[in-house]
């Protein structure tokens, strides 16, 4: 039997409060879970510190983005000193930083020729299926099953079906993951199996003619890998098809390795959306990739300079793109990362090879999945190639594995995958496998 030791009433009480405020209490769904979620007042480095006092080691670090951890200080020294130079948070006119910040991820993203900021993972998404119309004139989007590309209508389909729902794997169905979206929405979007290469394609073809954009996570989820062979056949497929290929790198940029999924993988997409690490815990996004592509947003034509009709291009725009205090968090962020990567690589292996071994001591089926410094653990021996196959794995147990490691000290949301920063040490990952070995004694 279990037994909850920490106090944490205080966040209990405060979830109350905030149901006055918010629907939920929350403001944003997934900061939500049963039977409440807990509440923090303090973070430091790899810690985080609740209402009631009780410190965690910080495993979610705001899903994935905290690569640093929590107050680098150089990072609060690299926006003190941008709002010193420059006297102000905001010009709202071109500056300095754009190029600067777009140079860097030039040279670690080669196939972003060109680039444009966002303030979001989910305005990047947005952006990149409205360049891939522009681009294609075609208005279909493609994704895949158990893929999340943020919350615009035209995404929101199949990113965690109900199994009863879900259809053929083959040949999945539609189903929305919100309320409040029409079934035209739904129209305008195409759900494909992972790692199934064969039978993607048999989609694909079938609706070429309609489809502009086939967009993915190539590490779904953060966790699990396309395979070589699968994603190599989709780069040469689209390229056939004349759709555009998106990699959605907002989780895998800069933490599976500093060049991203497309590193790993030696392919060049034609678009790539890239957030999180790179804003260094504070809102961006960005899209970028081929030039001819981009080009459709330029306000005037490049071979004369003279501005272009409003309906000609591709409309983008918002008040805080390439805001310059995040730009000189997200420089300095990449900076440290250079030098330090290795070791949240090497952190992120010994707990994963540490954990496996707890699990099979114990005769519990588990398995680690992921590449570079995020990685999950699935309770199944069966191996894991798409959202369908992870569905089998065992969930309940997962999550109370999961519920009775924050009372012992170690925080991720429950089921959530694992993210380490620079700040995970041999230290932490010792407590976090003392801690999982106290669990999985009482379990
Ligand atoms: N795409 C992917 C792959 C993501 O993981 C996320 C965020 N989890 C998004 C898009 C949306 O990003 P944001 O939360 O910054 O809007």
């Amino acid at each position: 039997m279990l037994e909850v030791t920490r106090e944490t009433n205080s966040s209990f009480q405060f979830m109350k409060e905030a149901c006055t405020v918010m629907p939920g209490g929350v403001t944003a769904n997934i900061k939500f879970f049963s039977p409440y979620p807990l509440v923090m007042k303090r973070a430091d480095q790899a810690y985080l510190t609740d209402l009631d006092g009780n410190q965690y080691i910080d495993y979610l670090l705001s899903y994935s983005a905290l690569i640093l951890g929590h107050g680098h200080p150089k990072i609060a020294e690299a926006i003190q000193k941008q709002i010193e130079n420059s006297g102000t948070w905001l010009f709202g006119t071109p500056h300095q930083l754009e190029v600067d910040f777009g140079k860097m991820i030039q040279h670690f993203y080669p196939s972003i020729e060109l680039l444009r900021y966002t303030n979001s993972g989910t305005e990047a998404t947005l952006l990149a299926l409205r360049f891939a119309s522009a681009y294609t004139g075609k208005y279909k989007v493609a994704k895949f099953e158990g893929h999340y590309h943020g919350g615009h209508n035209q995404v929101l389909f199949s990113i965690n079906p109900d199994i009863g729902e879900a259809g053929p794997f083959k040949e999945p169905n539609v189903v929305p993951d919100s309320k409040g979206l029409s079934k035209q929405d739904g129209q305008q979007t195409i759900i494909l199996p992972f790692n199934d290469l064969e039978a993607s394609e048999e989609i694909l073809r079938k609706h070429c003619d309609e489809i502009g954009a086939l967009v993915l996570e190539p590490v779904q989820g953060g966790f699990i890998p396309a395979e070589q062979r699968f994603i190599e056949g989709i780069r040469q497929l689209t390229k056939e098809l004349g759709i555009v290929l998106i990699f959605d790198e907002v989780k895998t940029g800069f933490r599976v390795s500093l060049g991203g999924a497309q590193e790993v993988y030696g392919i060049k997409p034609d678009l790539t959306t890239l957030g999180k690490v790179i804003g260094g815990g504070f809102p961006i996004g960005i899209v970028g990739g081929k030039k001819e592509i981009l080009m459709e947003s330029a306000p005037v034509e490049e071979s004369n300079g003279k501005e272009l009709s409003s309906k000609d291009v591709l409309f983008h725009s918002g008040t805080y793109n390439g805001h310059p205090m995040i730009l000189a968090a997200g420089m300095e962020t990449v900076k440290v990362l250079e030098k330090e990567i290795d070791h949240v690589f090497q952190m992120t292996d010994i707990l994963r090879k540490a954990l496996e071994s707890l699990f099979f001591n114990k005769g519990i089926d588990m398995q680690t999945l992921g590449i570079g410094s995020m990685f999950n653990i699935a309770l199944t021996d069966r191996d894991i190639y798409n959202y369908r196959d992870y569905q089998k794995s065992n969930f309940e147990l997962r999550k109370r594995i999961d519920m009775a490691l924050l009372d012992k000290g170690v925080y991720t949301k429950p089921l959530n995958r694992y993210s380490l920063s620079t700040c995970h040490g041999e230290e932490e990952i010792a407590k976090t496998v003392e801690a999982y070995r106290k669990v999985l004694m009482e379990i």
